[in-house]
C-alpha cells in the first residue's frame, strides 16, 4: 500500500477541475508516462515540468511600453469600437489610456458579450499581452489577461509554459498543474539535509513549487536548483531501487557449476578460428561466475561483429558439461533462428543436442519438443520470449544467456531466471550496445561487466557521409553505380514517433519508390509481416536474390550478410546515435568497400548536426555512446521508447553524470547502515521510492 499521504498524488488527472475525457486524451498525448501507465495521474502532471517562461514582470507606463515586448499595463478603459456590421474581418477595438498615452486592444472574430463583460468603460484594468505597433499605435492584439485591480494576484508574473500538444492550452496545464501542486504532501526530508545545504537545494514540495510556479526565470531551467533537486531525487530512487534488487538476488544462494571442459575443446576444435583475447577473458570471467556459489548476472558487452556468440555457446556449455540444461534467448524470432542456425553445425560437432523454440512452434512438434525438454532430452534452448511461457519446463535449467539484453525489460529476465527453480539460475546478459559506464549503473546497479574490445580479423572500415533528403536523386544514383558492381544495400526507414503505421507506412512508400528504379529486386522489411514472410525475405536477400532490403528498424540487431556493402539510413537524424551504430555495423563485413550514407531532413539543429557528424568521424562504439550521453542526456542514449527500458522523467539534465555518481555512493551508503531502510531517514526514502514508483525495489522492503 501506498502512504496515504501520497494516495492524492497517484489519483487520476480527471479529478482536477477543468480536466474532463476530452483534456484526459490530449493529457495522454502531451505527458510522458511510465510503462504499464495507460491513464494520466496527477503525478504525471508533475513530472511534467515547464520548458520556459513568460516573463509579464515589467509594467511600464503606455508611453513607456516597447513594441515586441511583453508587459503588463494598467490602463483606464475610455471607448468600445465593434467591427461594422457585416464586416467580420475587421477587429473589434477597445480604447484605453492612462497618464502618458493612449493603447488600442485588438480582437478578431471577437465574442462581444464577453468583451463588453471583461473590459466595461470607465473602469481600470491590467492588461497584459505583447506590445504591438501598428502604424502609429500601440495596441496589444487579444491580451492573455485581463483583471480588474483587486484581482491583481491572478495574473501570474513569471508565467510557465509547458511542452504542448494541439488542441491543450497553456492555460489548461497551467490550472491542471497548481491543483496537482496542492496535492504535493510535506514529506519528511529524504535526502541528506548537509547535502542539500552544500548544493543550496529546497525540500522537496518547494521544489515542484517553484517548477510549476516559478519565482524566478531560472528556476524552470535544467541547471537551476528546483530542477537539480528533482533530477537528483528521481535519481537516488533509482540507485536505491537497483540496489535493493541485486543483494536480494545476491542473498539468494546459486549453484556451483563447473565443467570439465570435455565439449568445450570440441567447440574450439571444430572453430575455424582461434577465439582472441578479450574473448578468452571473457569466458574465464564467466566461467568463474558459474563456478561461484552466489547467484551470477553479468553483462557481455561487444560491438556488433565482435563474436558474442561464440563466447555465449562456450558458456552454455559449460552448463551441459556440468549435466545441466542452459536457454539462449534472443529478442526476435529472425534472431533466434540466425542463432540456431549459426550454432547448429557446432553443437553438432560438439554433440550438444539443440531445441528451437519460438512463436511459430505450434501444435504436436511443439509438444514433443517441450517433451524432450522436460526430460532432459534437449541440453541447449533457444527461442524467444516464448521460451518462459508457463507450460515451458526444464528438467534442471541452471544457466541462461539473454541477447540485446535491453531490450528486455527486468520482469522478463526474472521470469526467465524463476523456470530454474528454486536454486535460481546464473544469468548472462549480452548486448552490442556500447553502454556508458555511468548509465550501466542506472539500469543495472553494480554489474559485472566483460568486454569484447578486439574485432575478430576481416572487419573493414565504413565511410560514412551525410546527405540531406533534398539530394535522394544522387543517393539512389550512387546505389545504381554500387549495384552493377554486385553490391547489396539496406535501406532503414524512419522510424517515426507514436506510430507503428506511419513508420510502417513510410516503408512501404520507399519501397514502392525505389522499386520504380530498381523493380523486382528490391525487398520489404517490417515488423508486421508475418514471421514466414519475413524469414522468406531475409533469406532471399542473404542469398543475394534481393538487392535492396528497405527496413524499418527490424534490423537493428544481429543479422548477418557479409555482401551488404551499402548502408542508407533515412531520417537518421531521428535515430540514436547508439541505433545508428548499430545499424552501420551490418556493413563493413565483407570484402567490399563499405558505405553508410546518412540522410537527414532539413532544417538539422545543431545538436542533431553535432550527433551525425560524431557518426563521420569515428566507428569506436564506446566513444560514440560517451557523445551521445553528452549531448543528449542518459535516457535517450538506449533508445528507450523502443527498447522498453524505463526513461528518466525529470532526470535528463546537463550534469547528469555528475548527479548519478553522487546518488550511486549515496545509495550505497545508505544501504551499508541501514539494509531494511528502518531509520527515520530510510522511511523517508520509502516514501522517495513510492514517489518515482520504484515498485519492484518496493515489493522488497515490503515482503522483508
Ligand atoms: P556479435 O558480437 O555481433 O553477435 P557474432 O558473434 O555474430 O558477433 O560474430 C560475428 C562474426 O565473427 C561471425 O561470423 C563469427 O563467426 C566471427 N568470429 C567470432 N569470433 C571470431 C574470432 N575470434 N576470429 C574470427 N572470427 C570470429
Ligand atoms: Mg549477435
Amino acid at each position: 500500500m501506498r502512504p496515504t499521504s501520497l494516495v492524492p498524488v497517484f489519483a487520476s488527472a480527471l479529478d482536477l477541475s477543468g480536466v474532463g475525457p476530452r483534456i484526459e486524451i490530449l493529457l495522454k498525448k502531451a505527458v510522458s508516462l511510465p510503462p504499464g501507465v495507460t491513464t494520466p495521474r496527477v503525478v504525471d502532471l508533475l513530472w511534467h515540468l515547464p520548458t520556459g517562461v513568460v516573463d509579464r514582470r515589467a509594467e511600464p507606463t503606455i508611453a513607456g511600453a516597447t513594441p515586441g515586448t511583453i508587459a503588463t499595463l494598467l490602463v483606464r478603459v475610455l471607448k468600445h469600437r465593434p467591427s461594422p456590421r457585416g464586416n467580420t474581418r475587421a477587429p473589434y477595438k477597445v480604447a484605453c489610456e492612462d497618464d502618458t498615452g493612449k493603447i488600442d486592444l485588438v480582437f478578431f472574430h471577437a465574442d462581444h458579450r464577453l468583451v463588453e463583460r471583461q473590459l466595461p468603460v470607465g473602469s481600470m484594468r491590467y492588461i497584459s499581452g505583447r506590445i504591438e505597433q501598428y502604424s502609429d499605435k500601440l495596441q496589444m492584439a487579444h491580451p492573455d489577461y485581463i483583471v480588474a485591480p483587486e484581482r491583481r494576484n491572478d495574473l501570474p508574473l513569471l508565467e510557465p509554459v509547458y511542452p504542448l500538444t494541439a488542441g491543450l492550452s497553456n492555460k489548461i496545464l497551467q490550472k491542471a498543474s497548481a491543483q496537482a501542486l496542492l496535492r504535493v504532501p510535506q514529506q519528511a526530508e529524504w535526502q541528506d539535509p548537509e547535502w542539500l545545504r552544500q548544493r543550496g537545494w529546497p525540500d522537496f514540495a518547494s521544489a515542484v513549487a517553484r517548477l510549476h510556479r516559478p519565482l524566478d526565470a531560472g528556476d524552470v531551467s535544467a541547471g537551476g536548483a528546483p530542477r537539480q533537486r528533482l533530477a537528483y531525487d528521481e535519481l537516488l530512487a533509482g540507485q536505491l531501487a537497483l540496489d535493493l534488487v541485486r543483494r536480494s538476488q545476491k542473498e539468494r544462494p546459486g549453484r556451483q557449476i563447473v565443467g570439465d571442459g570435455s565439449i568445450r575443446a570440441r567447440i574450439a576444435d571444430a572453430l575455424p578460428f582461434a577465439l582472441t583475447g578479450t574473448q578468452r577473458q571473457a569466458l574465464k570471467d564467466i566461467a568463474a561466475d558459474m563456478a561461484a556459489p552466489s547467484r551470477m548476472l553479468r553483462l557481455l558487452q561487444g560491438d556488433v561483429g565482435s563474436g558474442k556468440t561464440v563466447v555465449a555457446l562456450m558458456a552454455l556449455a559449460i552448463a551441459v558439461e556440468a549435466g545441466t540444461q542452459s536457454a539462449l534467448m534472443a529478442p526476435t524470432e529472425v534472431l533466434a533462428r540466425q542463432h540456431a542456425e549459426t550454432i547448429a553445425p557446432l553443437a553438432d560437432a560438439a554433440g550438444l543436442r539443440l531445441g528451437l523454440l519460438t512463436g511459430r512452434e505450434k501444435g504436436k512438434p511443439r509438444k514433443e519438443l517441450l517433451d524432450r525438454l522436460a526430460s532432459g532430452e534437449v541440453d541447449i534452448l533457444i527461442g524467444t520470449h516464448a521460451l518462459f511461457q508457463d507450460d515451458v519446463t526444464f528438467r534442471d535449467l541452471a544457466f541462461a544467456v539473454i541477447d540485446e539484453q535491453h531490450r528486455f525489460g527486468v520482469h522478463q529476465r526474472l521470469a526467465l531466471q524463476s523456470k530454474g527453480g528454486s536454486a535460481g539460475t546464473d544469468m548472462l546478459v549480452m548486448t552490442a550496445t556500447p553502454i556508458p559506464r555511468t548509465l550501466l549503473m542506472t539500469h543495472y546497479g553494480d554489474l559485472d561487466v566483460s568486454r569484447l574490445t578486439e574485432k575478430p580479423a576481416g572487419r573493414k572500415p565504413v565511410t560514412t557521409t551525410m546527405a540531406s533528403t533534398d539530394r535522394i536523386v544522387d543517393v539512389i544514383d550512387g546505389l545504381k553505380r554500387a549495384l552493377a558492381q554486385g553490391a547489396q544495400v539496406y535501406w532503414v526507414c524512419p522510424l517515426i514517433e507514436s506510430s507503428d503505421k506511419t513508420e510502417l507506412a513510410a516503408a512501404e512508400e520507399r519501397h514502392a519508390h525505389l522499386a520504380q528504379t530498381f523493380g523486382a529486386s528490391v525487398g520489404l522489411l517490417h515488423g508486421g509481416l508475418p514471421a514466414a514472410a519475413k524469414d522468406e525475405t531475409m533469406q532471399a536477400f542473404s542469398e543475394g536474390k534481393l538487392s535492396i532490403l528497405v527496413a524499418t528498424t527490424v534490423i537493428e540487431v544481429g543479422v548477418n550478410v557479409p555482401n551488404a556493402s551499402v548502408m542508407v539510413i533515412e531520417h537518421s537524424e531521428r535515430f540514436g546515435l547508439a541505433q545508428l551504430h548499430q545499424l552501420r555495423g551490418r556493413v563493413g563485413r565483407g570484402t567490399r568497400q563499405s558505405f553508410c550514407v546518412l540522410l537527414y531532413k532539413t532544417p538539422l539543429g545543431e545538436t542533431a548536426r553535432a550527433r551525425l557528424e560524431m557518426m563521420r568521424e569515428t566507428e569506436d562504439g564506446f566513444l560514440i555512446a560517451e557523445k551521445d550521453l553528452e549531448l543528449r542526456g542518459g535516457g535517450e542514449v538506449l533508445g528507450a521508447r523502443q527498447s522498453g527500458m524505463p526513461e528518466f522523467r525529470v532526470a535528463e539534465v546537463p550534469n547528469f553524470t555528475e548527479l548519478l555518481a553522487a546518488a550511486r555512493d549515496d545509495a550505497r551508503m545508505v544501504l551499508a547502515a541501514d539494509p531494511a531502510l528502518r531509520t527515520p531517514r530510510g522511511l523517508a526514502l520509502r516514501d522517495l521510492l513510492y514517489l518515482f514508483e520504484c515498485d519492484e525495489a518496493v515489493r522488497l522492503f515490503r515482503a522483508a
